[in-house]
């Protein structure tokens, strides 16, 4: 072990157990988001009180797709795009694990896209993590589905002329049973957000902005990663139960952060045992409910 990382072996972190340390150190900028986000899940880890050997983190490509790898869970990281149709065949396959897809923007909207609509639609009993920067790091800062209007990206370099997605009002739209969006500033709700995502059954959706200091706000004169969530910090309205129509993001505008959609309807395993159920006059349960329960 490095002399860096024997620095560390004392010290008491709540959130170094769930590392791989030994991949430390990590690949991502100074003043990259996706630390943050990844030291909030450690905690709302903690906190949900789940067995993390029944804990499965699935990743796609991209900057944010590289958690998998670093949290010490049972965990895949998948080809671009793909996550979720990845953790939809390992929960079905596996009904008593709790399956988490911590993705990128990039990855999760544009090929991933349709992968998306459908899970929701279903309401697969998956959390779905969002980090949202804007852009696609890992590939060099091309525009984004979430890009917003006006804001250059290497193959935007006049400004963004394409509507972005309102990724709220989509998860919601495509019948998400819980939809929040926080920022890296907000720490300790996205903490209790990422539990609350955790224990409710169903397809529940988490957007987290955060900054990527070395493509989106280089590119586009935003400073650093403090001054972004400097920005975070003064943009941003809490407004739990928002209508979610009306939290679209514009560059650099106001932000609307809360919990918005908080629902109840059967997950997709419940629904198929209920179905089979009633067609076929017996308790048809083969997989098990939503957390795999005979
Ligand atoms: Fe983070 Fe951007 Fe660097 Fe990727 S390129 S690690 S998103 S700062």
């Amino acid at each position: 072990m490095s002399e860096d990382l024997a620095r560390f072996e004392d010290v008491e972190n709540p959130v170094m157990p769930y590392l791989r340390q030994e991949r430390i150190p990590h690949i991502w900028c100074p003043g990259c988001g996706i630390g943050t986000t990844v030291n909030c899940f450690a905690r709302a880890l903690t906190e949900s009180g789940l067995d993390l050997d029944k804990v499965s983190i699935v990743s796609g490509i991209g900057c944010t797709g590289r958690v998998a790898g670093y949290m010490r869970l049972d965990s895949f990281h998948t080809t671009h795009g793909r996550a979720i149709p990845f953790a939809t065949g390992l929960k079905l396959a596996n009904p008593r694990l709790k399956v988490v897809v911590y993705s990128g923007d990039g990855d999760l909207f544009a090929i991933g896209g349709n992968h998306f609509v459908h899970a929701a639609r279903r309401n697969m009993d998956l959390t779905v993590i969002c980090v949202n920067n804007s852009t696609y790091g890992m590939t060099g800062g091309q525009v984004a589905p979430t890009t917003p209007l006006g804001a250059t990206q290497t193959t935007m370099p006049y400004g963004n002329f394409e509507n972005p997605f309102n990724l709220p009002f989509l998860a919601d739209a495509c019948g998400a049973v819980y939809v929040a969006r926080w920022t890296v500033f907000h720490v300790k709700q996205l903490t209790r957000a990422m539990k609350e995502a955790l224990l409710k059954p169903g397809f529940t959706f988490i957007e987290v902005l955060a900054p990527c200091p070395t493509l989106y706000l280089r590119r586009n004169r935003l400073g650093d990663g403090v001054d972004q969530v400097k920005y975070y910090k003064e943009k941003s309205t809490i407004k739990h139960g928002a209508d979610t129509k009306e939290v679209g993001l514009g560059f650099q505008s106001d932000i609307v952060v809360g919990k918005f959609v908080d629902r109840e309807r059967p997950t997709w395993l419940d629904s198929m045992n209920q179905h089979f159920s009633k067609v076929l006059g017996t308790r048809f349960q083969p997989w098990g409910g939503s957390n795999g329960e005979d």
